[in-house]
C-alpha cells in the first residue's frame, strides 16, 4: 500500500497549521500545494464549468498541481454556501481526469458535533489516536490565533516600514519557524518573540494616516493571489489597512447573534456565507471614521452580490465612499491597480478637504 501523503488547499499563511495537524495528529506525510501561480489557475479554469466562482477553480487547479507533487489524500473543506458541495464536484472531475486519489470531505463534519471531525479524520488513517489529533487540533487552532494576531500587526504597520521588505521577511521567517511549533509553549514563546521583533522594525507612520477596511467574501479577501496582493499595492501607499475577516474571528471567536443585532436596521435575513460580516464590519469601519472601504469577491459569489446595495446605503448614510472589486479568471493587474490608485486619489483629497 502506498504512503499515505495528504493535501489541503492552500489558503492564505494557513497551512502550517493544517500541516501540524496531519503530521502531529495524524501521524501522515503533508505534501504543500505548489505555490500559487497563473498555471493554477489556468488548470482549474480549463477542468472546471464556467460559471463557477473563482475559489472552486484556484482549489481545483491546486489539488491537480498537489496530485502531480505527490499527494494521494486530498482533503476538501464544507462552508455556508455552494462550497459544502464543491468537495463532491472536485471529486467527480478528479475522477474523470482519471486521478485515482481519496478524498476526506470536511463538509461531512458539524462544527456542533466535534466527534465528526474524528470520523473524517479517521478517513485518513485508521489507527488515529484520539488523544493525539484533539492535541493537534488544540494547537492548530493556536496557531491561527497567532498568525492572525501578528498579520493584524503587519497590516497595520507595513505601509510605513523604513526599509522595504523588512515586515513580508519577518513574516516568512516567522510562518517557517512555526512549522517546528511541538506544544502550546513553544507557541506562545516564538509569538512573544516574533511580536517583539515586529515592534522593533522601524517605521515612519504619520499621526493620522489614511485608514481603509477591507471586508467581503471569505476565500478572495483571505487568499493574496486571488485578490492580486491588494493589501501589499494598499501599503505601497502608507495606508492602515483593516480586516477583521479572518479564521480566528469567523470561526473561533463567532458571534452572529450580536451581529445579527447590530445591522438590523440594514439587513433583516442572512444571505449566507461572509454577507453577515460584511455588512457588519462596513458599518463599523464607516462608524469608526475610516476613511474608506474596499469589498472583494469572487466573480459570482452570489451571497457577496446580495450585500452590495446594503453596502450601498451604508456609503449613503455615513459618506463614507466603498469600492468594489470582483475578481475572476480574466482579471487583470492593471485595472486593479489603476482602480486603487484612483481610489487612493479620492479619499487622500476628502481626508485633505476635512483638515482644511
Ligand atoms: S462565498 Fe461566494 S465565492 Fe466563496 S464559495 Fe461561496 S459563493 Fe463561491
Amino acid at each position: 500500500m502506498s504512503k499515505v501523503k495528504v493535501n489541503f488547499p492552500r489558503f492564505g499563511s494557513y497551512n502550517v497549521a493544517v500541516r501540524h495537524i496531519i503530521v502531529n495528529g495524524c501521524g501522515v506525510d503533508y505534501v504543500d500545494s505548489p505555490p500559487i501561480t497563473k498555471k493554477t489557475l489556468e488548470i482549474g479554469a480549463k477542468n472546471s464549468p464556467d460559471f463557477v466562482c473563482t475559489p472552486f477553480k484556484y482549489q481545483l487547479g491546486g489539488y491537480i498541481e498537489a496530485i502531480e507533487a505527490g499527494a494521494n489524500t486530498l482533503i476538501q473543506v464544507g462552508g455556508a454556501c455552494r462550497l459544502n458541495y464543491y468537495g463532491e464536484i472536485h471529486e467527480q472531475i478528479l475522477k474523470d481526469l482519471g486521478y485515482d486519489v481519496k478524498f476526506v470531505n470536511m463538509a461531512n463534519a458539524d462544527f456542533a458535533k466535534p466527534l465528526t471531525f474524528y470520523e473524517e479524520f479517521k478517513k485518513i488513517t485508521p489507527n488515529l489516536n484520539i488523544k493525539k489529533i484533539t492535541s493537534a487540533v488544540l494547537l492548530a487552532v493556536k496557531m491561527v490565533e497567532a498568525i492572525d494576531k501578528v498579520e493584524d500587526y503587519i497590516r497595520e504597520n507595513v505601509g510605513f516600514e523604513k526599509e522595504e521588505g523588512s515586515f513580508d521577511k519577518l513574516h516568512r521567517d516567522f510562518l517557517e519557524d512555526l512549522k517546528e511549533i511541538n506544544d502550546k509553549k513553544e507557541l506562545n514563546l516564538l509569538t512573544k518573540l516574533y511580536m517583539s521583533k515586529f515592534k522593533k522594525l522601524e517605521v515612519d507612520k504619520p499621526k493620522n494616516p489614511l485608514r481603509v477596511g477591507i471586508v467581503g467574501e471569505y476565500y478572495t479577501i483571505m487568499d493574496e493571489y486571488s485578490n492580486h496582493y491588494m493589501e501589499k499595492e494598499l501599503a505601497k501607499k502608507g495606508i492602515v489597512i483593516e480586516r477583521w475577516m479572518n479564521v480566528s474571528n469567523s470561526i473561533f471567536h463567532n458571534y452572529v447573534k450580536e451581529i445579527k443585532q447590530s445591522i438590523k436596521h440594514y439587513a433583516k435575513y442572512d444571505m449566507g456565507a461572509t454577507s453577515m460580516y460584511t455588512i457588519n464590519k462596513a458599518l463599523d469601519y464607516a462608524k469608526e471614521g475610516f476613511d474608506g472601504i474596499i469589498h472583494v469577491k469572487s466573480f459570482g459569489c452570489t451571497p457577496e452580490i446580495d450585500t452590495m446595495p446594503v453596502l450601498q446605503r451604508i456609503s449613503e448614510d455615513y459618506k463614507i465612499p466603498i469600492i468594489y472589486f470582483s475578481f475572476d479568471t480574466q482579471t487583470s493587474d492593471v485595472g486593479i491597480n489603476t482602480r486603487i490608485e484612483a481610489f487612493y486619489d479620492m479619499i487622500m483629497m476628502r481626508k485633505e478637504d476635512k483638515v482644511k
